[in-house]
């Protein structure tokens, strides 16, 4: 049995000596720029050229790239999801987050059955189909232990809606034992989602202060032994804010190089959450290596071109502005309508505001109003849960992606989806406006697409559900 522990994979002497070699001229920047768009990814050496950009117009040409890469492997489409926060009970001390267990102002919830269920109903009936449950690593000792959130998962697979049900249910959990992750996968989740935070050995010393979380080692071999159970969607992130940006995508490239080397396949997403105002955190409100606008969107344009097929998840941690900026240089999956604290769905907003949750979110807007502008600006919003279902997943998803051929699936399933999502839920203006958007996307497509594409809608149009290919 491999002692997944050593993290060997991870060197920080190596990102160090990547980023001080990098070359930092206009002319390797071009170079690297167009070997990015041959969509086959780039090396960490390249990736460190990318970090040195800086000039406004290697800045625009990094955009740029991005913003064609993005078009060429995603065309229109942005999936969509909402997290579902089952628990706030926590014995961490993260420094930057309002869970943390030293935190007595913050009132404690761990969802019971109903408790999920009636969130779980109030997003179906907003027309979600995807969600990511959330909680803190409290519920081992609250609530019955790891059976807890087992239970949460078959609880939210369970409802049904006459407006439909949850197809596809993530998870963001910390790191379980490999038996744990077995029994994650026969409950039928999607991706596994862990976020390192950081990556700098120091700084997460520094700003996790106790409980299981401190274990740096840990963490960061939980992706290894949620794959060698079999969960083959992986997610990755950083919190970025608590240490350097270009040191933390570096090292995410380590890691995915390792889970590639090891298992044959990448990670299935990356998140990038910025750290936002928390209660009781004072690191919150002045972040140690606080990232700029600029730069956030540097990183994502930087990942898109790094990892071209590799999901890039941006949640309304973000403003409506930002978000706005990032659709098109890479982001793949958004999060809408989000609540951070156990029950908010279903409580209502006064209950909302009252009780704190997570960290205070950028974009406050309903499912609705995110999906009326995503159409606006020529997005298909998409509810497409196929992938999963049918087995395309872990290596055998890349196998389709790489080649292009994965595009002949997304984007029939984007726009029926869609279609879906309008009929069953949208108000007349956003309607009109949604199948403004799916006749210019037909329109754009290539024949097979279409053709497929029409064929899934009319179903779709005549009143059958869930079609998909
Ligand atoms: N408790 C588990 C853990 O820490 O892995 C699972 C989920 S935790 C609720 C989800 C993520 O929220 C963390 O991994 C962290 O990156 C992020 N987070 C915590 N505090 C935050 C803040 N102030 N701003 C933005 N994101 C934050
Ligand atoms: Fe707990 Fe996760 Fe918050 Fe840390 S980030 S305090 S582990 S909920």
């Amino acid at each position: 049995m491999i002692d997944y522990r050593t993290n060997d994979w991870l060197n920080a002497d190596e990102v160090g000596d990547v980023l001080h070699a990098a070359v930092r001229d206009d002319g390797k920047i071009r170079q690297v720029l167009q070997k990015a768009r041959e969509l086959k990814g780039l090396d960490m050496a390249d990736v460190a050229t990318l970090c040195h950009t800086t000039t406004p117009e290697q800045v625009e040409e990094l955009f740029v790239t991005a913003r064609s890469v993005k078009e060429q492997i995603y065309g229109h489409r942005i999936v969509l999801f909402a997290p579902l926060y089952i628990s706030n009970v926590c014995g961490n001390e993260c420094t930057y987050c309002a869970f943390r267990a030293s935190n007595k102002s913050l009132p404690r919830t761990a969802l019971d059955k109903a408790g999920i269920q009636r969130d779980t109903a109030e997003l179906i009936r907003q027309g979600h189909k995807r969600l990511l449950l959330v909680a803190g690593e409290g519920y081992s000792a609250a609530n019955g232990g790891f059976q807890y959130i087992l239970d949460a998962i078959a609880s939210v697979y369970e409802v049904t809606d006459t407006t439909g049900n949850i197809r596809r249910l993530n998870v963001n959990l910390a790191p379980l034992e490999v038996e744990e992750f077995r029994l994650l996968k026969d409950a039928g989740i999607g991706t596994y989602q862990l976020f390192q935070e950081t990556y700098h050995r120091d700084t997460y010393a520094a700003v996790h202060l106790s409980g299981k979380k401190r274990d740096y080692d840990w963490r960061a071999s939980a992706l290894d032994r949620a794959m060698q159970a079999g969960v083959d969607d992986v997610g990755m992130g950083v919190l970025f804010g608590l240490h350097d940006w270009r040191f933390e995508i570096l090292s995410l490239m380590q890691h995915i190089r390792h889970l590639e080397d090891t298992f044959g396949c990448g990670c299935h997403t990356i998140s990038v959450p910025r750290i936002e105002p928390a209660d009781h955190s004072e690191l919150s409100m002045a972040p140690p290596a606080q990232v700029s606008d600029t730069d956030f969107k540097k990183i994502i344009a930087i990942l898109r071109l790094a990892v071209p097929y590799t999901g890039l998840i941006l949640s309304t941690r973000e403003s409506a502005d930002i978000r706005r900026e990032c659709y098109a240089l890479g982001v793949s999956q958004i999060s809408a309508g989000s609540r951070t604290n156990p029950g908010g769905y279903s409580e209502g907003e006064s209950a909302h505001e009252h009780a704190a949750g997570q960290f205070q979110l950028g974009d406050h807007r309903s499912l609705e109003e995110v999906i009326q502008e995503l159409a606006s600006m020529g997005f298909i919003p998409s509810f497409c849960t196929a992938c999963y279902r049918l087995g395309r997943t872990g290596q055998d998803f890349m196998d389709l992606a790489k080649p292009g051929l994965i595009k002949l699936k997304c984007d029939p399933n984007a726009v029926t989806t869609f279609q879906e999502y309008l009929i069953d839920f949208a108000s007349h203006a956003v309607r009109c406006a949604g199948e403004k958007a799916i006749d210019c996307e037909l329109d754009g497509m290539g024949v097979k697409a279409r053709r497929t594409s029409e064929r899934m809608l009319t179903k779709i149009r005549s009143g059958k559900r869930d079609v998909f290919c």
